[in-house]
């Protein structure tokens, strides 16, 4: 099994005195796809924003490499750890090419580090090497959700974390962005995606974790979820 990159047990967080997140706990592997599931408002969002350090831990711990995360959000982007938010916008005047290069600006790279990193980008986003001179406003809402990705692989990451990529996509689009966010873990990568698309997300996960209220009420691997559970605990028992 491969190395653990982040470890939640019972999360406790929110905002300000107000708890969203009472208890919640997940993996994430390196080169394995954590999916997180829930309904609109189950505190997803709330609990990536804790793991990248937005949000404060008010009980459980967050760690990250063995190591338990206290530090601020920047420091834990240089540590590997990308975060694409929720409805993320390109720079759309800017071309292609230049809202990557701007993604490496966090690290501080040399011009050839930086040129060898939207190489990289480019072989695993073919399309966005195409249109490299192009603005990002010319692109579809799947090739800009593409390059906010590739945006964030810029920092060079070990941990990328991605709040609903698939939001606004027609349901082609969203097929696509999911087999090209599972195209990453063979870079080694782990991935922990929030998505409102379940069965397309689910299709590409290596665990599988559901919040419920803000406590998780389902986690497993993927292979191992079933369906009925995973829709009982999704549509609180409707389904
Ligand atoms: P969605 O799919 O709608 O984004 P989510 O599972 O990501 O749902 P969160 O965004 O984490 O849900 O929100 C969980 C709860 O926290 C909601 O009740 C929401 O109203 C509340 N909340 C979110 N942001 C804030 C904030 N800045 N201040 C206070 N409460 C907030």
């Amino acid at each position: 099994m491969s190395d653990v990159l982040l470890e939640v047990a019972g999360l406790k967080t929110g905002y300000g005195d107000l708890t969203v997140v009472r208890d919640v706990s997940l993996t994430v592997r390196a080169g394995e796809i954590t999916v997180l599931l829930g309904r609109n408002g189950a505190g997803k969002t709330t609990t990536l924003r804790a793991i990248t350090g937005l949000n404060k831990v008010s009980g459980g711990t967050v760690d990250y490499l063995g190591e338990t995360l206290t530090d601020p959000s920047h420091k834990r982007v240089a540590k590997g750890i990308s975060y694409v938010q929720e409805g993320k916008r390109v720079f759309r005047e800017l071309t292609i090419e230049q809202n990557l290069l701007l993604g490496g600006f966090s690290r501080r790279m040399s011009k050839r580090a930086l040129a060898a990193s939207v190489d990289e980008i480019y072989q695993l986003f073919p399309i966005l090497g195409t249109k490299r001179a192009l603005i990002a406003a010319s692109m579809s809402g799947g090739q800009q959700q593409m390059l906010a990705i590739g945006q964030a692989l810029m920092a060079r990451p070990k941990l990328l974390i991605l709040d609903e990529p698939s939001q606004g996509l027609a349901p082609v689009i969203v097929k696509e962005v999911m087999e090209r966010v599972s195209e990453l873990k063979s870079t080694g990568l782990g991935v922990l995606l929030v998505e409102q698309a379940v069965q397309d997300s689910v299709a590409i996960a290596d665990q599988v974790s559901v919040i419920e209220m803000g406590r998780t009420t389902l986690h497993g691997a993927a292979a191992e979820i079933n369906m009925d559970d995973l829709q009982r605990a999704y549509f609180g028992g409707t389904a």
